[in-house]
């Protein structure tokens, strides 16, 4: 019977960084994957992902970012707005000592990266979905037993299978489900804007970000109310460009070329814990985050990076990483829930906060710089695309 230190349940972005980092730490590792680790094909469109400074840093520390960094596009501004032009405010890397906030990457890229790193390390593979239970949680040894009559046995569990997770509900771990009644449609397209710029907009329709990957190309996120879509999304997809053209006109001239490239509906969840004995959850399993801070995978990162500094000390102490994660979750729950509830939200009352902060910050420089460290770097949380220096 196998034995390893860690089975690892999902070959996503966040199960196999995490099994790339415990490798090399020396445990022996073990990772399941419905899918086979082929290089998966990317069509001619870019699906971004933004990684915050902080996850710069660890990818940077983990002799990773050097074969990457090819492949990203740096951002070093990011500009909020909400509800009317007055509202508007400028974030700049130079405000808290940056080069940049942080790098656009497309997911695909970033996901055949790390299969092949994986593929080059000792990592045993094992293609399979159908793990069939999980027992001995609160023991040694954590036993895993697969429909063909296979058993692996494991000192940690990891479970990183999405959101869907399987051995989730084998564990019977519930979920807080939100439904935002909006839908995520993203796009590609050509334009002439501030290159290293991105914007995200809060609109009585959704939130809007434009998020580019070249100096004359950006992605499109249009974070829809349900209500709103049908007026601005046709059947096939295709955008209103009076809509866009309108929204986006204080930063992008030109907007050219929009093409479609995949929508979400955004019915995310929270998992109730994020531990059992010594099985951990991580990414989309223990949380499918809105879009609006850009945060799902920075946290995922974040939390693999509590796990592994955890890991590596003499205790090897899995129950204090939980904890640590699990401070991490709450607080990254509380910037999303005031995104969404205030910043976001067309009520007067929420409007006229929204105004009101944005007018406090842009009145002193110290405390706009304060204002984003609290929500966005120093306690490694990044807002979007920013983060912060260690
Ligand atoms: C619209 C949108 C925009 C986003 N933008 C950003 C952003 O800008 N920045 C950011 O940080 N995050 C962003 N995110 C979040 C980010 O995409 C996720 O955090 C990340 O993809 C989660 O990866 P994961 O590995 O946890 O899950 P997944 O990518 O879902 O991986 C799960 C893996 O498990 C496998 N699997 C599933 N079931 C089984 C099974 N039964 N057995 C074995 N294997 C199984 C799957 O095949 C897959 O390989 C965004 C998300 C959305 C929806």
């Amino acid at each position: 019977m196998k034995k390893y230190d860690f089975i690892i349940s999902g070959a996503g972005l966040v199960g196999c960084l995490a099994a790339i980092q415990l490798n090399k730490l020396g445990f022996k590792c073990c990772i399941i994957e419905k899918n086979s680790l082929e290089n998966i094909d990317i069509p001619n469109n870019f699906s971004p992902l933004s990684l915050n400074y902080h996850t710069y840093l660890f990818l940077k520390k983990y002799g990773l970012w050097s074969d990457l960094s090819s492949s990203t596009y740096p951002i070093n501004m990011l500009t909020l707005k909400s509800f009317n032009s007055l509202s508007r405010i400028s974030f700049k890397a130079n405000d808290i000592n940056l080069d940049n906030l942080g790098y656009i990457i497309d997911k695909r890229v970033l996901l055949n990266f790390l299969r092949s790193k994986l593929e080059d390390s000792s990592v045993e593979f094992y293609q399979c979905e159908t793990i069939d239970k999980v027992s001995g949680i609160d023991k040694e040894e954590i036993t895993i037993s697969f429909a063909k009559n296979l058993i692996m046995k494991s000192t940690y569990l990891i479970v990183s299978d999405g959101i869907d997770s399987k051995v989730k509900k084998l564990l019977n771990i519930g979920s807080k489900i939100i439904d935002y009644n909006q839908t995520s449609y993203i796009y590609n397209a050509k334009a002439s804007f501030k290159p290293k710029s991105a914007v995200q907009i809060f609109d009585e329709s959704g939130i809007l970000a434009a998020i580019p990957y070249d100096d004359n190309q950006l992605s499109i996120i249009l974070s829809l109310n349900n209500s709103f879509s049908q007026h601005i999304v046709n059947s096939n997809f295709k955008p209103n460009k009076d809509f866009i053209d309108k929204s986006f006109r204080f930063f992008a001239k030109n907007i050219t070329n929009i093409k479609y490239v995949s929508q979400y509906k955004l019915k995310t969840s929270r998992a109730e814990r994020v531990r059992l004995g010594n099985i951990l959850l991580l990414g989309n399993t223990s949380q499918l985050l809105h879009p609006v801070g850009a945060q799902g995978y920075n946290l995922a990162v974040d939390n693999i990076d509590s796990m592994i500094k955890n890991l590596s000390s003499i205790d090897k102490d899995i129950k204090k990483a939980s904890d640590i994660i699990e401070s991490a979750r709450q607080k990254s729950f509380q910037q999303i829930d005031f995104a969404t509830n205030i910043l976001g939200n067309s009520r007067l009352s929420s409007r006229a906060l929204s105004w009101l902060s944005f007018q406090v910050l842009k009145c002193s420089q110290t405390l706009k710089n304060d204002f984003l460290r609290r929500i966005i770097g120093l306690n490694n949380i990044g807002y979007l695309s920013i983060g912060k220096k260690l």
